[in-house]
Formats: C-alpha cells, sequence, structure tokens
C-alpha cells in the first residue's frame, strides 16, 4: 500500500470520526497553501491531507480502505490501475470558505462524451468465506462497447466523417437574452449527439449504435475482512457510453450471510459459549472456534454468567492487522436432574449459600436493611 491514511493524520486505527475531524482541522489549518505560498512540498502534504480525510471521515470508504486497501474498492479494471478519483478539497470550504475566502471558481467544463451507466452488483457470501477471502465467478448482463467498430457504430470503426453541423467538437453555443443580460451556453450537438462524428457506413454488427447487449463473465478475488456494504469498483466493466465515452463502472456490493457460530464488528469475532453449570463453578477447557482453526481455552473457576473473555489478535485478519476475540460465556443451569443430583445440590447449597456469593450477601443486608426481611428465608 502507497499511503497509510492514518499515518498521514496522525490518528490510530481506532480513531473516532471525531479525532479524526480534530486531527484534520489542525492539519489543514498548519499546512494549508495560502499560508506557504510557493512551497511545493507544504502543498503535496496538503493534498495528501485532504485525500485522507475524504477517505477516513466517509465509514464506508475507510471500511473499505480497511479491508482492501482502496476506499472504492478499486481491484483493478479495464481502467487498469486502481488508483481513487479523489475529488480535490472536498469539505474543506465547508469549514474555512469564510476564512481563507475560498479557491476560486471551481470551473464547469461541458461534456461532450458521457460516461456509460454503472452496474451495481449484490454478492452474498457466507461468514467464513467473507472472513478468509474468496474468489467468485461473477457473470452479468451489460451493454458492451461494439469490438467491431470500437464503439463509433461507424463500420470497422473509420467509416465517419467530422459533424458539419458542430466542426467535430461535439457542442453548438448558443447565446439567450437581449442587449442588456446576455448569456451563453453550450449544448450537445443534435446532429451527431455530442460524439463530433457522422457516420458514413453502419457498423453492421452494431447497427451504428456502438453496443450491443452481453454477457460478461470474470473471476473476482474477495480479499480476507470483506463485510457487509464492503464493495468492489470494476473501472469499464459497466454499461457502454451511448456516445463514445468511457464505459462505465461495476460495482459489486458484499453481502455477508450471518453465521451460527460467531458475531462480527468490524473485524472483531465474538463467539456466544454456553458452558455447563460444573465447568463454570469448577473450571475447564472449551474449544473455541476461529476463523481458520479452534482455540483450546481454559475457563477459569468461578466463572459467572455473561462474562466476556478477550483474546487479542484472534479475530479477522484484515489489510491492517487482525481484530479481537471475545468469547462470551452463558452458564447452562443444569435441568432434568436425577434424584441423587438433586440432593447433591441441596446439600451444596446448605453448606455453602451466601458464605459463595459477595452479591447474594449484599442483597441480603440491603433486603434485611430496608424491608427487615431475608430474601432466602425458608
Ligand atoms: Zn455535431
Ligand atoms: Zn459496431
Amino acid at each position: 500500500m502507497a499511503k497509510n491514511y492514518y499515518d498521514i493524520l496522525g490518528v490510530s486505527k481506532n480513531a473516532t470520526q471525531d479525532d479524526i475531524k480534530k486531527a484534520y482541522r489542525a492539519l489543514v489549518k498548519k499546512y494549508h497553501p495560502d499560508l506557504h505560498p510557493g512551497d511545493e512540498a507544504a502543498a503535496e502534504k496538503f493534498k495528501e491531507i485532504n485525500e485522507a480525510n475524504e477517505v477516513l471521515s466517509d465509514e464506508k470508504k475507510r471500511k473499505n480502505y480497511d479491508t482492501f486497501g482502496d476506499p472504492n474498492g478499486n481491484m483493478g479494471g479495464f481502467g487498469g490501475q486502481g488508483g481513487a478519483g479523489f475529488s480535490g478539497f472536498g469539505g474543506f470550504e465547508d469549514i474555512f470558505g469564510d476564512i481563507f475566502g475560498g479557491f476560486g471558481g471551481r470551473s464547469a467544463r461541458a461534456q461532450t462524451k458521457t460516461k456509460g451507466a454503472d452496474i451495481t452488483l449484490e454478492l452474498s457470501l457466507s461468514f467464513l468465506d467473507a472472513a478468509k477471502g474468496c474468489t467468485r465467478e461473477i457473470v452479468y448482463n451489460r451493454n458492451e462497447t461494439c469490438k467491431d467498430c470500437k464503439g463509433t457504430g461507424a463500420k470497422g470503426g473509420t467509416a465517419y466523417k467530422t459533424c458539419s453541423k458542430c466542426g467535430g467538437s461535439g457542442q453548438i453555443q448558443y447565446t439567450t437574452g437581449n442587449g442588456f443580460f446576455r448569456s451563453v451556453s453550450v449544448r450537445p450537438c443534435d446532429e451527431c449527439g455530442g460524439t463530433g462524428k457522422q457516420i458514413i457506413e453502419q457498423c453492421p454488427t452494431c447497427k451504428g449504435k456502438g453496443y450491443a447487449k452481453a454477457t460478461t463473465k470474470f473471476t473476482v478475488n474477495i480479499p480476507a475482512g470483506a463485510d457487509t456494504g464492503s464493495y468492489i469498483t470494476k473501472q469499464g466493466y459497466g454499461e457502454a457510453s451511448k456516445n463514445g465515452g468511457p464505459s462505465g463502472d461495476l460495482i459489486i456490493v458484499i453481502k455477508v450471510e450471518p453465521s451460527k457460530l460467531f458475531r462480527r464488528k468490524n473485524f472483531d469475532l465474538y463467539v456466544d459459549v454456553p458452558i455447563s453449570f460444573k465447568t463454570a463453578a469448577l473450571g475447564g477447557k472449551i474449544h473455541i472456534p476461529l476463523i481458520d482453526e479452534t482455540l483450546e481455552y481454559t475457563i477459569p473457576e468461578g466463572t459467572q454468567n455473561g462474562k466476556i473473555f478477550f483474546v487479542r489478535g484472534k479475530g479477522i485478519k484484515g489489510m491492517r492487522g487482525s481484530g479481537d476475540l471475545y468469547i462470551v460465556v452463558n452458564v447452562e443451569v443444569p435441568t432434568r436432574l436425577s434424584k441423587a443430583q438433586k440432593s447433591a445440590l441441596e446439600k451444596f447449597d446448605g453448606e455453602t449459600e451466601l458464605k459463595q456469593s459477595p452479591k447474594m450477601k449484599q442483597y441480603k443486608d440491603d433486603m434485611e436493611k430496608m424491608y427487615g426481611k431475608n430474601p432466602y428465608e425458608k
């Protein structure tokens, strides 16, 4: 991984949104370009800070970053390199716009070629497959750019000429208003649909559309630790553009099925373990499930119902280290006792009673003080 956003903001992996916001604001005040004119290093640092904040302040992106090492789950695609597209100074103006007076206008450039639509697919994974990581074949239908004409709609990809109406720019400028108020606007050329080209001879494969319905099939590697709501972006695997622009993206949204043995919270695992009354009282060994193996755990003598034991690093493995394991103990009260067992318990209770439990002793004292009544009186 190229950059560690946590290090850039100087916060821990477990930082809260508040911690992140505070760290970000402090760094922005320190590195803002207006305070360091002409200082390239400060400008670069400032860019990094914004990039880190944009990811870590968005829980969804943060989760993806923790799991996949990329905020958008970019695992490569037709676009090749899977770098995340950061939109610059998002959120900054909200905080500091009034102090520094903004950055100057963001220019809205008229786009002639539009990107194809994104496709979203839901991918269900079993709890263990998601935790361990797995491989899945993805099969779906989409409009694919026609290979014969490379999306131009013209035979062989070459049987077209420059649009005579827009001169190839794909846009028409027009003016509205009167002598006092005039506004110049740009709209896509209606003659060529914004492509800047006029087809001389149609591509026979796609009948001039430049795209056609096709089944797309590929294999995707789901890294260990994927959770419900994690998503993977495959650039260029979405719908073909309708006017020669790039294809949209495929967004695979992960849904993790619940497990009978585990619950998870991010990368931490919770296991509810029923133990016998005897094990709770006397202690004993018990096997606990982990993602790849089992763990022998010694329950100490005198374990109470609801007790949670913590084992560091035995949770789900992610890009940024492993989560922890929490063993939640449920003491099972014996039922269907034999006569002999019952009388043994009666004897046990008679012998030990209040001496055994500080909580029972406290309850008895409080009841006697306030109500003059022994709650355990037979
Ligand atoms: Zn045109
Ligand atoms: Zn074609």
